[in-house]
């Protein structure tokens, strides 16, 4: 715990109770772990995300917050404004190299998301209508 006294931390915690996504099952709170996040304009962000075991299937899973992507260092907003506004990329503070990763990384993963996204519709048909 000596990491929790050298910078400001935010500690995450979901409202809601979120199923396993592998099996459905509950999910259990067996502790927590720090990640880091860089916003837009390259400042550092210490979190405390809770990690979760399913019930079911004993599978690990950790609580993320919409503004991170998994197994990426950059604010989801930032790499959505680099995404979607090509000419907002000078305002993220990131190597360019990295934009271009993340344009690469995108092109090959639009389609997987867009299948995920009417997979969980179809599975979930309330919750899309919820949301608006
Ligand atoms: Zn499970």
């Amino acid at each position: 715990m000596r990491w929790l006294k050298r910078s400001l931390v935010f500690f995450v915690r979901g409202a809601e109770e979120v199923p396993c996504p592998c099996c459905t099952e509950k999910l259990v709170v067996i502790g927590s772990r720090e990640r880091k996040v860089r916003g837009g304009g390259g400042e550092l962000r210490r979190l405390v995300i809770r990690r979760l075991r399913c019930a079911g299937c004993r599978k690990i899973h950790h609580e993320l917050p919409d503004l991170l992507v998994p197994y990426k260092r950059y604010e989801s907003s930032s790499m959505e404004q680099v995404l979607t506004e090509p000419e907002a990329s000078v305002s993220v503070c990131a190597e360019t190299s990295t934009l271009r990763r993340w344009k690469s990384w995108f092109q090959v993963l639009a389609v997987y998301f867009v299948l995920a996204l009417q997979a969980l519709s179809a599975r979930f048909p309330g919750v899309a209508s919820r949301l608006r």
